[in-house]
């Protein structure tokens, strides 16, 4: 007893108490932030490896942005990865930063359906669905529920089977393999459901976009709840998200 006491005194609390406000490390690329200086767009537009950077005027869409950070390393005036690591939302249009921004990305209010308030605020069971995912995002996602971030206090959960599922989380660029297996899980789930997507992959198909072997029409057919973007996503980003999707008051 003593010695588990021991234990427990010298490991401190393990788990982070306030989730929203959460310090990560510098080294962490959030939310960016584009400067008016002067530069030559078209060059650091073709900088990028997914195009995620439009010039005139100059945006970043965070919904293709593998978070490399080759742009701010060469133009370090010109573009800053902010820690912030509230990304997600709601509203893709708001995963477009321009120039000169420097709001939070916030979900949209008029966006999230009635039923999502009122049936799972309380509680909320996810099936995770890897459409041809490299493990990343999946391993994040795993740590959501680890003693650290220790989603479960919300009531949130990833469940193993999609007839235990409020909705589905969705990571990798969903490849032709996989669209069918991802069509069966999302009807399994039963209404009314959610879709999220987790990862730039998932968001936009990411460096695989163009490739033949993707098949996208679920994201093109269905009503997305949540994007959240990252790659891999943060655990931070993902469970803030959902935690403004449902409404929950920390
Ligand atoms: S950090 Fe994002 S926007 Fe910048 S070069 Fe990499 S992928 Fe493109």
């Amino acid at each position: 007893m003593l010695k588990t006491l021991k234990i427990l005194y010298h490991q401190g609390k393990q788990y982070i108490p306030d989730l929203t406000k959460a310090k990560v490390p510098g080294i962490f690329r959030g939310r960016p932030e584009i400067s008016l200086e002067q530069v030559d767009v078209k060059a650091l537009a073709d900088i990028c490896p997914t195009d995620a950077i439009m010039p005139d005027p100059v945006r970043i869409d965070l919904g293709r942005c593998t978070f490399c950070g080759e742009c701010s390393r060469l133009y370090p005036g010109k573009i800053r990865f902010t820690t912030d690591y509230r990304l997600s939302t709601n509203d893709r249009k708001m995963l477009i930063i321009s120039e000169g921004a420097v709001d939070p990305i916030r979900l949209n209010p008029d966006l999230i359906r009635k039923e999502i308030h009122k049936i799972f605020s309380g509680s909320l069971k996810l099936r995770q669905v890897s459409a041809a995912g490299d493990n990343s995002c999946e391993l994040e996602l795993n740590a959501c529920g680890n003693v650290n971030f220790d989603m479960g206090r919300y009531g949130i959960e990833f469940v193993a089977s999609p007839r235990h599922a409020d909705g589905i989380v969705i990571t990798g660029p969903i490849s032709r393999n996989m669209s069918e297996p991802l069509q069966m899980t999302y009807d399994a789930t039963p209404s009314p459901k959610i879709i999220i997507l987790a990862g730039t992959d998932a968001i936009s198909g990411g460096i695989f976009e163009s490739s033949s072997a993707i098949d996208r029409r679920f994201i093109e057919n269905n009503h997305i709840d949540l994007y959240v973007p990252g790659n891999p996503v943060h655990p931070l980003t993902f469970i803030n998200g959902l935690l403004d999707l449902l409404g929950i008051t920390r």
